[in-house]
């Protein structure tokens, strides 16, 4: 027997978790007729919410035996939630998936195929249309893959969901890595192994509201940057570069003609007071690269990930 282990985050989701379950029966039901050697735990993880989907879940857990569920103390965010399911799920496969149906089920006979069958080791998902999300938001959302895709050094793709399910080899290198600002889609690229992306199309919640507002959301994405990214730190010591050597070369002129008459002391102090500036970005983006080192080493990120040692 094979266990799949499907890590569910849950914050304030009362009115979803039926939905949710409901489908998931059917869907798993489904899944055992043309893979009778699979066994599924819901793993769901309750993000601190307020309302009743504690409850809920401890009611399904008690009919249904697949089910188990974390409780956290207060919420402490999806990243923090992904997290506590993937440590104390015990599948040979572990996935993720969102509680509001964003997140087709169906695509579960799919997935395993590619890595019982075609010998990948995880399979992720993507939308390619954000049909029914505000402009705004989806304007935003792809500016911000793209950047991240140039500046960081791991592969970020544009509509990645949280949807996937991977090996419990590709499980453990996650949870190796013990970044606390965590930004798992940056760590599945990270980490590396083959995927194979699944596409669809964007569905809309089946009902409540989603959790991220659009601050949130630009919070998280600065977090993504900053966790895969030191280019901002970088950039400091590049801007400080050029901006000295040019107001060198300006204060050269500037001094050699007020020495020959040419120009009148006001280039000069100009000069002066420019080449000051610019030296102090210098300096400071020299202590910047260093701090980004700095930055990179308290991460205790593992010095590489093997796929295999013979
Ligand atoms: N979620 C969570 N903790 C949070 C925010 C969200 O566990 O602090 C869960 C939420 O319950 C849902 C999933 O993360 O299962 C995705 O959230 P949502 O659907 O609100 O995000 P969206 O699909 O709008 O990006
Ligand atoms: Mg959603």
């Amino acid at each position: 027997m094979k266990l799949i282990s499907i890590v569910i985050p849950c914050w304030n989701e009362e009115e979803v978790i039926p939905y949710f379950y409901e489908e998931m029966n059917k869907t798993l039901a489904s899944f055992g007729e043309e893979f009778p050697d699979v066994e599924f735990e819901l793993l769901f993880v309750d993000d601190g919410s307020k309302d009743r989907t504690l409850k809920l879940i401890k009611d399904y857990a008690e009919k249904d035996s697949r089910i188990r569920y974390v409780s956290f103390s207060r919420n402490f965010g999806k990243e923090a939630a992904l997290y506590a399911g993937f440590e104390n799920a015990k599948g040979d496969y572990v996935g993720c998936m969102d509680v509001d149906l964003q997140d087709p089920p169906a695509l579960l006979p799919e997935m395993y195929r590619a890595l019982a069958e075609e010998g990948y080791d995880s399979v992720a998902t993507r939308r390619v249309t954000r049909k029914g999300e505000p402009p705004i938001r989806s304007f935003f959302a792809r500016r911000f893959y793209r950047l991240m895709d140039k500046i960081c050094a791991t592969e970020v793709v544009d509509g990645a969901r949280d949807y996937r399910l991977m090996t419990r080899q590709m499980t453990d290198a996650v949870l190796s890595m013990g970044d606390y600002s965590r930004f798992t889609k940056g760590i599945y690229g990270w980490v590396g192994f083959s995927t194979k992306w699944l596409e669809f199309e964007n569905i809309e919640r089946v009902a409540g509201e989603t959790k991220w507002s659009f601050w949130k959301l630009l919070i998280y994405a600065i977090e993504g940057i900053i966790a895969f990214s030191t280019v901002p730190l970088e950039i400091i010591a590049w801007i400080g570069g050029i901006l000295t050597a040019g107001s060198f070369i300006y204060t050269v002129v500037s001094l050699v003609c007020f020495l020959t008459g040419v120009w009148g002391a006001v280039p000069l102090i100009i000069a002066v007071i420019l080449l000051s500036g610019s030296f102090n970005t210098l300096v400071l983006g020299i202590a910047a690269m260093y701090l980004s080192k700095t930055y990179l080493e308290t991460k205790g990120r593992p010095l590489y990930v093997a796929k295999e040692i013979v």
